[in-house]
C-alpha cells in the first residue's frame, strides 16, 4: 500500500485557473513522495529505483517566463499565462515558480503599454501589435533578457521603450523584437531583431558560462540543472580515457560539462541557434576536447556507426517525445558500452528502455531527480551498460 498524501491549501491564488502548476494542492513531502511513486511504478520493472533528489526551496526557480498579452472586460489591458485548456488569458501579477524579475518586468510594460497606448494583439481580428513577451533570466549572473514578440517590424518608439525598460530593471542585458505576424498558437515567429545589447545572456552551470539566445534550449531550473548533470556524470563514472557522444546537446550544457571527466566529447543537435551557442560557449570557456554537430541525432549517429567509428558511452537527453526509431537503431550498431539517458518524460523514456534492454542493454542506475517542483513533471536518469554476449 501506498503511503497517503497530505493536501495542503495552494499558496499561488490561480492555482486551478493556470494551468502551470498541478501539484499546489499537496505539502512539499507528499509532491516528493507522489514523485517517487510514480517513477517506482513506471520503472520498478527494471530494478531498484533510487530516492528522488528534491528541492530544499521549490519555489522561484524559473528563469524563463512566456506572457501574452490581450484585453480583459471592459478592454482592462491584461497580461499572463493562458487559462488550462483555452486561449483566454489570467492577467496575473505574480507566480510562484517564477524568478520574480520575470513579472515585475511585466508590470513596467504594462505601464509603458497603456503610457504610450501600445495595443496588445488580439488573436481574433488580428489587430494590435505586442503579442507575448518572453523573458529569460541567468541564475548565477543575474542577466535578463526581454523578447518582444510582436506583430509588425516597424517599431516606433523602440527606443524610448527600451529606455524606459531598462532604467526601471538595469539587469536587463538585451532586448530582441521577435515579429510574429501568422495566425499561430506558436509563440515566436521566424524574423529577429536585437533592439539593445549584445542578442543573448550569459549563465554559469557546473563552473562553465553559457550563451543563451532567444530561441535556443536552456533548462528551466538552472539550480537543479546542476544537480542533475553532476549526478549523471557522476553515475556514468567516466575514468578520463572515453570518447563519448552527447545527443541532443542544445547549447552543449552536458557536452562541455561532461569534458572534464573524458577523453573526447562530440554534441549533437538538430537546433542551428543552439549549435552556434554551443561552439561559441567551447570557445568562450577554451574547452578544447569538444566538437559540436548540427544534425539529427540518429542520422549523425548512423553515419558515424558506417564509418565504423567507436564510442564508450552515449549520453542522450530527448526532448518529451523521447528517441525515434533512427536513434534507437543507431545506438545499437554503435554499441557504446554505456547509455545515460536523461528524460523530462518518463514515460516514453520507459518506452525507449522497453526497447534497448530487449537489444543488449541492462538497466544499471534509475535516479529521479526534481527539476519542477509543483508541478507533476519530473526528470529521470537511467544508467544502461552494454551485456557481453
Ligand atoms: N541536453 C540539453 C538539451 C536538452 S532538450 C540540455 O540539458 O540543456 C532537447 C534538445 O534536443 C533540444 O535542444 C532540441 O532542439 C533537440 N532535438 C530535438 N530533436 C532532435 C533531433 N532529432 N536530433 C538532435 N537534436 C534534437
Amino acid at each position: 500500500m501506498e503511503e497517503k498524501y497530505i493536501r495542503a491549501k495552494a499558496p499561488c491564488k490561480y492555482y486551478g485557473k493556470c494551468g502551470g502548476c498541478q501539484l499546489q494542492h499537496l505539502t512539499n513531502d507528499s509532491q516528493n513522495l507522489y514523485k517517487q511513486n510514480y517513477i517506482n511504478r513506471l520503472m520498478s520493472g527494471f530494478g531498484k529505483v533510487n530516492d528522488l533528489i528534491f528541492m530544499e526551496e521549490p519555489y522561484e526557480y524559473r528563469n524563463k517566463m512566456h506572457i501574452s498579452f490581450g484585453y480583459g472586460p471592459k478592454g482592462k489591458l491584461i497580461a499572463g499565462m493562458y487559462e488550462i485548456n483555452s486561449h483566454r488569458i489570467i492577467d496575473i501579477d505574480q507566480c510562484m515558480i517564477q524568478d520574480p524579475i520575470g513579472y515585475e518586468i511585466v508590470k513596467t510594460i504594462k505601464q509603458i503599454m497603456k503610457k504610450y497606448k501600445m495595443e496588445p494583439y488580439d488573436e481574433d481580428t488580428g489587430q494590435g501589435f505586442l503579442r507575448h513577451v518572453l523573458i529569460k533570466s541567468g541564475y548565477k549572473t543575474g542577466e535578463v533578457m526581454v523578447v518582444l514578440v510582436v506583430s509588425d517590424r516597424m517599431f516606433h518608439g523602440s527606443n524610448n521603450f527600451v529606455k524606459i525598460l531598462r532604467k526601471k530593471h538595469p539587469q536587463i542585458e538585451t532586448v530582441i523584437l521577435n515579429v510574429n505576424d501568422k495566425d499561430t498558437s506558436m509563440i515566436l515567429g521566424d524574423y529577429e531583431k536585437t533592439i539593445y545589447g549584445k542578442g543573448f545572456i550569459v549563465d554559469e552551470l557546473c563552473g562553465i558560462n553559457f550563451r543563451i539566445s532567444a530561441k535556443s534550449f536552456y533548462q528551466v531550473n538552472p539550480k537543479q540543472a546542476e544537480v542533475l548533470y553532476e549526478k549523471a556524470l557522476e553515475m556514468a563514472e567516466f575514468k578520463g580515457d572515453e570518447r563519448i557522444i552527447d545527443a541532443y546537446c542544445g547549447i552543449g550544457t552536458i557536452t562541455l560539462a561532461a569534458s572534464k571527466y573524458v577523453k573526447e566529447a562530440i554534441g549533437v543537435e538538430l537546433n542551428s541557434d543552439a549549435v552556434r551557442d554551443a561552439i561559441k560557449n567551447k570557445k568562450y570557456n577554451a574547452i578544447k576536447n569538444v566538437e559540436f554537430i548540427n544534425d539529427d541525432a540518429g542520422s549523425f549517429m548512423e553515419y558515424m556507426a558506417s564509418k565504423n567509428e567507436k564510442f564508450d558511452a552515449v549520453i542522450m537527453d530527448p526532448p518529451r517525445s523521447g528517441s525515434d526509431e533512427v536513434f534507437l537503431s543507431s545506438l545499437l550498431r554503435l554499441e557504446p558500452e554505456k547509455i545515460i539517458y536523461i528524460s523530462c518524460n518518463p514515460e516514453t523514456q520507459k518506452r525507449d528502455l522497453d526497447f534497448l534492454t530487449k537489444q543488449g542493454y541492462l538497466v544499471k542506475k534509475i535516479q529521479p531527480v526534481d527539476m519542477f517542483p509543483q508541478t507533476d513533471h519530473v526528470e529521470c536518469i537511467a544508467l544502461l551498460q552494454r551485456e557481453i554476449m
